[in-house]
């Protein structure tokens, strides 16, 4: 049980849209239980905080991090010195700094023999302040395919259900499926197509036959065209969208998460020699596929897609706690300070399959942040961290 808390008189975006004026909002037992006009509260006796001049809206929610991942110039060195324990620690540690940076749900989109499980557990089960995690567990995909090293490796269709069955036994919340090489690893090519249309069609389906959602490392054109004529739920990534994926994303609804933010550090970083470096064949391919990236990303938002935050935090310098920059990258892309605040919040919760979160409204989990000023008209209000003022997570205040 937490005590109540009263934010008066902030403006409130409330996961759709800037309301007009200042309002009050009232949690009680985790959730918010009453928003309206500051009069209604006069005689409030609990814990009130003074929002005027600050914005009060959803918690973030980020639908793409790697939580076991620890975000040096080298990521996977790091992983092969790590043991058990380690790994479990860090996924909490990141997860605490996650929700530290006011985001307050994520969805893990590949961990490490499951060991992000526990962390999601306790987190969920309110035994850690942590942001509500999803957790899909190993990602899936073909022998040599994009992160294999971990994955869990299944070829043709047989294997690929089984796979997804192994995943959901182990207690995933979703299924990550690999459509396409990537970036990050080595000898492969993120214009690829990793998994026959067949074998992707089969892991999707039985993923949804499990009620689990899916999503797919999707980076090359055939790939994407796979994954969503399997219906994939959402894109990760994205990169060389033609005209023919975003009519078909359109039509079936397919989200795309973008994660700039990994794309823009390793190329930010590319000369930083703190720790690790990282890898050259990263930094090529980066340079290779950011533009199309970014042209893909402004085609798909103009077109008027479906788009969900996402950062790949855990990535190379892509740091657990700095998700919130993403909505800068997202907006120095074209799109707009209020797109870019729905994507990270009522987006993001719908994308996951999360209820009662990502908007405020009353009866909706009290998963708030607060920060400086308005950033409809200034996104680094919340793009950077150093504005947010308070994290309420299920009505407790972090
Ligand atoms: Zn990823």
């Amino acid at each position: 049980m937490t005590d109540a808390i009263l934010l008066r008189n902030g403006k409130i975006f409330d996961g759709k849209n800037m309301l007009d004026g200042v309002h009050s909002v009232l949690i009680e037992n985790g959730k918010i239980s009453q928003i309206g006009n500051d009069d209604i509260f006069i005689g409030f006796m609990g814990q009130s905080h003074d929002v005027s001049g600050k914005t009060i809206l959803p918690g973030l929610v980020d639908c793409h991090v790697h939580l076991c991942y620890t975000a040096s110039g080298d990521p996977r060195a790091d992983g092969e010195k790590m043991g058990h324990s380690e790994f479990t620690l860090t996924a909490l540690k990141n997860a605490q700094a996650t929700l530290c940076g006011g985001v307050t749900a994520v969805r893990d989109c590949g961990g490490r023999d499951f060991m992000e499980f526990g962390v999601r557990d306790a987190i969920n089960r309110g035994e850690f302040d942590g942001p509500t995690i999803y957790a899909s567990g190993k990602i899936i995909c073909m022998t040599g395919g994009h992160g294999h090293v971990h994955a869990r490796v299944a070829d043709g269709v047989e294997e690929v259900r089984k796979a997804v069955r192994e995943q959901v036994l182990a207690g995933a919340d979703l299924i990550k499926i690999m459509a396409t090489g990537g970036v990050m690893s080595p000898g492969v090519d993120p214009r690829d197509a990793h998994y026959t249309a067949e074998e992707l069609a089969v892991g999707v389906k039985e993923a949804h036959g499990l009620r689990k959602r899916t999503a797919s490392h999707a980076q090359g054109t055939e790939g994407i065209l796979n994954a969503v004529h399997a219906g994939i739920d959402s894109i990760e990534h994205g990169i060389f969208l033609t005209q023919e994926c975003i009519d078909k994303m359109l039509a079936a609804g397919t989200y795309v998460v973008p994660t700039f933010a990994a794309l823009h550090n390793i190329l930010a970083n590319a000369d930083n020699n703190d720790g690790h470096k990282i890898p050259n064949f990263m930094i090529e391919k980066c340079q290779q596929v950011t533009e199309a990236h970014k042209a893909s990303m402004k085609l798909f938002y103009e077109a008027g897609g479906k788009i969900a935050m996402g950062t790949d935090a855990g990535t190379p310098h892509n740091r657990h706690g700095k998700n919130a920059e993403e909505l800068r990258f997202m907006c120095a892309n074209g799109m707009s300070q209020v797109d870019t605040m729905r994507m990270s919040t009522f987006n993001g919760a719908d994308l996951m399959g999360l209820e009662n979160h990502g908007l405020i409204a009353v009866n909706y989990v009290a998963d708030i942040l607060v920060v400086n000023g308005d950033p409809s008209h200034d996104i680094e209000m919340l793009a950077d961290k150093n504005n947010h003022t308070l994290v309420i997570k299920a009505g407790k205040i972090i």
